[in-house]
């Protein structure tokens, strides 16, 4: 036996191998039967002393925040590679929970649990016409097998998915239907990092929904997104729901469901006056219009030496930075070429390149390199202007400069810039669209008399109207009413199950550590006796142990050979929600309860403990 722990908490080998076994049934089990049986409860008594874990002080030289450094320190998780973690029984134990809340749910919506293979050939990529874009992103894991066919690990299942059911239906008598697995995904992330927060395998709940139109669709989105309220509810996270970012294929729908938390990757906006929220991917915000321009009047050049940011040309000129227009150039790359890309923006405001993407509709977007702007600007970066452009690039300009007069632009030229340029008179009228980063303090869409606040938050669910994307693509059609063929339409629906560990641990720690949400802690209670030689303590300790546990609590005991302050801060550490004490007060038949969440503490008598708990449960 190796020595674990703190000081000397021992492995368990007996524990190691029945939370093995229910590992390897996990993932192959399929049937739903199988896994709604399965059960967090174990039988045998759980003890610290032969638990798999070991606590640190110190946090990981690579954790940057919060919920990686504590559950790193508790015991919950051990880096294997970067990006790459083993669960240690603790945090299985937390991620079966989370699994079997989002299982319940997705069965209660009358979707389906399958599973299907992390291996997947190359060609299904290639019909769906996605394998160029995740090769040249270099998001996919591939590799060739001995007769030297490619395949992937799976990042995601759209295209297995839709081979299965092109094969398996064939009339409009099959639909609707929703399929759903979970299981590890993998992504070649460019960064991966925050311990379980972007990882490069990661567990995810993927459901894919089939029907026969629009108004069906709608209903498996609706259906879909009710079950994601009652899992986030269930799982005891506080979460939005924003808009959020459809890529190319449109605006058919799609939203996210965010964890708000300071560690958030993304930016969000919301009017929760108005009932709007939107991913800063997607917002939009109505701004303040331009100063007024006036009546137009004649172009004119102006020397400008050395002066090419925004916040010089408002000094020289003694303007704001709002009747000024930037123009930004970048270079689009499509499959078969690249084109340059001119964006005409507000001066005071940012491009949102996700947008510009997604009105492109090209492969990826890069600034344009300081040879590509001397070559269609004939000027030095930093002097770029809509007037005289080289014909090859394609002008676009933000909504926000539609109706500005007598703008301030580059001229195209070294140290020179135009002054009372009007879009339309002096160069042909670009194309109008919405381009811009909205920001907190713009207007609501929804009410504009209401503004846009901001807050972070961490993506742990995303749901999204597929319409016939893949079904057009791989050829998944059906014989409909009319008896002629129609491509079937698709949603698809995911859940970062893992990184909702991560999530839960962001919105709920303090100083000491972790603090569970109780419907996914790996114990709901664990018990301790103070003085190691107190028999009588010990054998109430393993009665209450054995009667909490039948009745249906998952229950830690506590047994180490170590002092009572580093039993108790362990405990802490770990975000036990309830800590039982048997100590001096067990003479009077009391023990002492402290509830994590809240800090309480209280001695009570032993046929009090499931009132207390149940009073203070969140
Ligand atoms: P992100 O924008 O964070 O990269 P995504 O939009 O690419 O995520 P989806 O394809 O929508 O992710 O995947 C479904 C869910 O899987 C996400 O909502 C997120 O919770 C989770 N997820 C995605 N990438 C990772 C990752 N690298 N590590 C852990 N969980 C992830
Ligand atoms: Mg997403």
């Amino acid at each position: 036996m190796a020595a674990f722990g703190r000081e000397q908490a021992r492995l368990g080998v007996s524990q190691l191998f029945s939370s093995l076994r229910m590992t390897t049934w996990l993932i192959a089990g399929h049937g739903i039967g199988t896994f709604a049986s399965f059960s967090t409860q174990t039988e045998t008594p759980v003890r610290s002393s032969q638990l798999f874990f070991k606590t640190y002080y110190d946090d990981p030289s690579d954790a940057e925040i919060v919920s990686h450094k504590l559950m790193a320190r508790a015991g919950y998780l051990v880096k294997t590679g970067s990006g790459i973690y083993t669960f240690t029984p603790l945090l299985w134990r937390t991620v079966k929970k989370i699994m079997r809340v989002i299982c319940e749910e997705m069965d209660r919506s009358g979707a389906q649990e399958i599973l299907m293979p992390i291996l997947q050939p190359f060609s299904l990529w290639q019909e769906s016409g996605r394998l160029e874009g995740y090769l040249k992103a270099n998001i996919l894991f591939n590799l060739s097998d001995r007769k030297n066919a490619q395949l992937a690990l799976g990042p995601t299942h759209e295209e297995v998915v839709t081979d299965l059911v092109r094969r398996t239906v064939s009339s409009h008598k099959d639909f609707p239907f929703t399929l759903y697995q979970q299981q590890m995904k993998f992504r070649d992330e460019i960064r991966p990092r925050f311990g379980l927060m972007r990882c490069r395998e990661f567990m995810m709940k993927d459901a894919y929904s089939f029907d026969v139109d629009e108004e069906a669709l709608d209903l498996s989105y609706e259906t879909m997104k009710a079950a994601y309220h009652r899992i986030f509810k269930r799982l005891g996270l506080r979460y939005v729901v924003v808009d959020a970012d459809s890529g190319a294929i449109g605006d058919g729908g799609s939203q996210e469901f965010m964890v708000t938390a300071e560690a958030g990757e993304d930016e969000l906006l919301l009017c929760e006056a108005a009932g709007y929220g939107a991913n800063v991917e997607k917002a939009i915000g109505i701004i303040p219009p331009a100063p007024e321009g006036g009546e137009p009047r004649p172009m004119r050049k102006e020397s400008t030496p050395d002066i090419k940011s925004v916040e010089q040309l408002c000094e020289f000129f003694d303007m704001t930075a709002a009747s000024m227009v930037k123009t930004v150039l970048y270079k689009a790359v499509f499959s078969e070429d690249e084109k340059v890309v001119a964006v005409l923006m507000r001066g005071d405001r940012k491009i949102n390149e996700v947008k510009l993407e997604n009105r492109l509709g090209c492969l990826a977007l890069h600034m344009a390199d300081d040879e590509t702007i001397r070559r269609v600007t004939g000027a030095d970066p930093g002097f770029a202007g809509p007037v005289g452009l080289s014909q090859e690039v394609l002008v676009l300009a933000d909504e926000s400069t539609r109706r500005m007069t007598n703008v301030l632009c580059g001229c195209n030229e070294n140290d020179f810039h135009l002054l009372d340029v009007n879009l339309g008179r002096d160069c042909p009228e670009p194309e109008y669209l919405d381009l811009m980063v909205a920001e907190p303090g713009d207007r609501c869409v929804l009410d504009d008399t209401l503004e846009l606040t901001v807050v972070r938050g961490i993506e742990v669910g995303h749901i999204f109207k597929l319409g016939t994307k893949y079904s057009e693509s791989m050829g998944l059609q059906f014989m409909g009413k009319d008896g002629k063929k129609h491509p079937a339409l698709m949603g698809c629906y995911g859940i970062g199950t893992t990184r909702i560990a991560a999530a839960a641990v962001e919105q709920n720690h303090d100083e000491d550590g972790i603090v569970w949400p109780y419907s996914i802690a790996p114990f709901h209670v664990v018990l301790t006796v103070a003085g190691k030689k107190d028999k009588t303590g010990i054998t109430a300790c393993e009665d209450l142990y054995t009667s909490l546990m039948e009745a249906g609590k998952d229950v830690l005991l506590d047994d180490r050979d170590l002092g009572l302050g580093a039993r108790l801060k362990d405990a802490e550490l770990m975000g036990i929600p309830f800590r039982i004490l048997f100590g001096r007060g067990f003479k009077e038949g009391k023990v002492e309860i402290k509830c994590r969440r809240t800090g309480e503490t209280a001695d009570i008598m032993l046929d009090e403990i499931d009132a207390w708990m149940e009073e203070r449960m969140n």
